[in-house]
């Protein structure tokens, strides 16, 4: 059976450019019920533990780099089938395929300052709620 969390972040750029409250509007329109949010910035360290599965690829320093290069907002989010549904609502990868009316489509400049993550699978979510949240921080 499909989980009912997943893990989101707007990135550092969506930040810079007061994307925050849009883009948690949008979330709450589309039934997403926030669960623990911070607002925060990732040590290079922890940026390259967070993609430590992109570990090697060609972009993981770009990546890393732009995940520490200011604050982001995590939050840990909770909906039916959440991982698909939250990733349907963000949008493809590269914001150039991102279907018209998603979170990339709307608020992305490039693959790289992509607006937001979402997590990949109902285990990830969990792993990754785990990295910036305890269980006293989630209501
Ligand atoms: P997603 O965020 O959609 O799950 P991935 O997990 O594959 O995508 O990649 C993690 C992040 O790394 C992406 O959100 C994006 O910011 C960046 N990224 C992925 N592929 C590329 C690429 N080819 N060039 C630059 N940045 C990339
Ligand atoms: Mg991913």
């Amino acid at each position: 059976m499909a989980g009912n969390l997943t893990l989101t972040m707007i990135k550092p750029r969506a930040v810079e450019k007061n994307h925050i409250g849009p883009i948690l509007g949008i979330i709450n329109e589309h039934g997403f019920k926030i669960k623990a949010m911070k607002f925060t910035r990732l040590s290079k360290a922890r940026a390259e533990q967070f993609y430590a599965v992109h570990k090697g690829k060609p972009f993981y320093e770009t990546l890393t780099d732009f995940m520490s290069s200011g604050p982001i907002v995590a939050a840990l989010l909770e909906h039916d089938n959440a991982v698909a549904e939250f990733r349907k609502l963000i949008g493809a990868t590269n914001p150039d395929e991102a279907e018209e009316g998603t979170i990339r489509k709307l608020f992305a400049e490039s693959m790289s300052h992509n607006a937001v993550h979402g997590s990949d699978s109902d285990e990830n979510a969990l792993i990754e709620a785990a990295f910036f949240f305890s269980e006293t921080e989630r209501y």
